[in-house]
């Protein structure tokens, strides 16, 4: 199938992707909701679709509307994966509001304006900013 090809391909490559980047590439909408149900891709949130290998702390954090934090953003720039059980450190600018459902699975980290870092992370100076405030020395990845 031609278009699970390019959704599959496209996921790959950009690792997220919304409904509307990936149906302005050729993608059909419907064709997303189907691969999507075969578990191939993943559903962060409404319009927002992972590849399925996409580190699950990115997922949690994009869920949440924010960013990987703090020390979960250390081990992000490290190249390390994220420790299973552990909360996912997440950034959120304030007004951002799809905290409630996944809340339990995080530690927020409220900024008054966008950080610095890229679209999965805030930058590893503002992280290690961060864990000074937030994760005893002991347990810095
Ligand atoms: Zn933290």
């Amino acid at each position: 199938m031609v278009g699970m090809l390019l959704l599959e391909t496209l996921l790959n490559e950009w690792k997220v992707a919304t409904t509307a980047d990936l149906v302005s590439a050729g993608v059909d909408k419907q064709l997303i909701y189907l691969i999507a149900q075969t578990g191939r891709i993943r559903r962060v949130r409404k319009g927002l679709w992972a590849a399925a290998d996409t580190e699950p702390a990115i997922c949690v954090a994009l869920s949440l509307g924010g960013r990987l934090a703090c020390v979960s953003a250390s081990r992000y720039w490290s190249g390390l994966a994220s420790s299973s059980g552990e909360k996912v450190h997440v950034s959120v600018t304030r007004g951002a509001s799809r905290l409630a459902s996944r809340q339990a699975e995080a530690v927020v980290h409220w900024s008054r304006f966008p950080l610095a870092g890229n679209e999965f992370a805030v930058a590893l100076e503002v992280a290690r900013e961060q864990m000074t405030r937030c994760v005893p020395h002991e347990r810095y990845p």
